[in-house]
């Protein structure tokens, strides 16, 4: 009987890694930023052009990488931020699967260039659907700058799958919006063929939210605040008249990572109970702190789900600091001629 199976060759690995972390190219600004986030940075810019179809860039003033680091970044696998398993449970840094350059590299060509503070001059790395095309010496400021061109380039079923630049873009404020909350203490950028759509100075949360949604939103914001030993929680609660018919400003943040929880969604809005018209949404900007030993991100590789040791209690705990919030600031229920 001839033997039939054979290991698949990187390219093709990565390839099909790609397709689990790279949807469209908000998938590309998410996880650019969050490695800037990740190498210490304290300025990153956006750059993106159509919509991040033909250009995502991300330049942050962070780290940056060795030789050999900026060479082996691009393997799959390879990652400086997690040793062992047991490190999985005491994540600080957004990544950890080693995945997003290996996948992004398989599908679209990217651009590295980076320098170390120390070092005179710095790297660039050119890769284009996982082959290095090139490797030189450069002149560029600390941190590290990623350019990622023609995403999907080799795979036309991919890019062809795409939405309008409309739809695509609005991806990618979304994207930007959930890191740029997570991080005040970070300054943003963000420029969309070459306009400057957002400019985030460094600021506390509530600056943060108002130079994002506007000037309107402060008097809308009825802050959150609660300790406990098992979790911290921090944030605003939009006030009840402010609500929505659509889902829109809804933001949960667990140790610094949006997160999306239908049940833990439930325990804000339940929180709401009686002073919602019917129909609308409350919009929230919430973050829970917690032992990193007591969630598990693994489960998906965007890692936008989480597992939490005790939903139950984080859920009461949730709630009851949600309600006590617009109880204390005299949120009378509404009568709601819509029921
Ligand atoms: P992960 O973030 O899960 O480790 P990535 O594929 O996103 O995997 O990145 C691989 C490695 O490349 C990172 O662990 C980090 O050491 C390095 N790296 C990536 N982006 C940057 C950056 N902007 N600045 C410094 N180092 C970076
Ligand atoms: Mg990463």
């Amino acid at each position: 009987m001839a033997d039939i199976i054979q290991l698949l060759p990187d390219h093709v690995a990565n390839q099909i890694a790609a397709g689990e972390v790279v949807q469209r190219p908000a998938s590309v600004v998410k996880e650019l930023m969050e490695n800037a986030i990740d190498a210490g940075a304290t300025t990153i810019k956006l750059i993106i052009k159509d919509a991040g179809k033909t250009l995502v860039q991300v330049i942050d003033d962070g780290k940056g990488m060795s030789v050999t680091d900026a060479r082996l970044s691009f393997e799959r696998h390879a990652t400086s931020k997690i040793r062992s398993a047991d490190d999985l449970f005491q994540l600080h840094t957004k990544g950890f699967r080693g995945e997003a350059l290996a996948s992004i590299a398989a599908i679209a060509h990217v651009e590295l260039k980076t320098k170390q503070e120390q070092e005179d001059v710095g790297t660039c790395i050119e890769i284009e659907g996982s082959n290095f095309v090139a490797q030189e010496v450069v002149v560029t400021p600390k941190g590290t700058s990623i350019a990622v061109k023609n995403l999907f380039f080799n795979i036309p079923a991919r890019r062809n799958f795409l939405k309008s630049n409309t739809v695509e873009l609005r991806h990618v404020i979304d994207e930007f919006h959930r890191v740029v909350l997570a991080h005040p203490n970070i300054s943003f950028s963000f420029f969309n063929n070459g306009s400057n759509i957002f400019n985030l100075p460094t600021s506390n949360y509530r600056q943060r939210i108002v130079n994002i949604f506007g000037a309107k939103t402060n008097e809308k914001l009825v802050p959150v605040e609660e300790d406990t030993e098992v979790l911290k929680i921090s944030g605003f609660v939009g006030k009840p008249e402010f609500a929505k018919k659509t889902r829109g400003e809804q933001y949960f943040f667990v140790n610094d990572r949006f997160i999306k929880s239908a049940y833990l969604n439930h325990a804000i809005s339940s929180a709401f109970d009686g002073l919602l018209k019917g129909g609308t949404h409350p919009s929230y900007f919430l973050n829970l702190t917690v032992n990193p030993q007591t969630i598990d991100i693994n489960i998906h590789p965007t890692k936008t789900e989480i597992k939490f040791d005790d939903e139950h209690t984080l859920y009461a705990l949730l709630r009851s600091a949600v309600k006590h919030s617009l109880g204390q600031f005299n949120i009378a229920p509404v009568l709601d001629f819509d029921r």
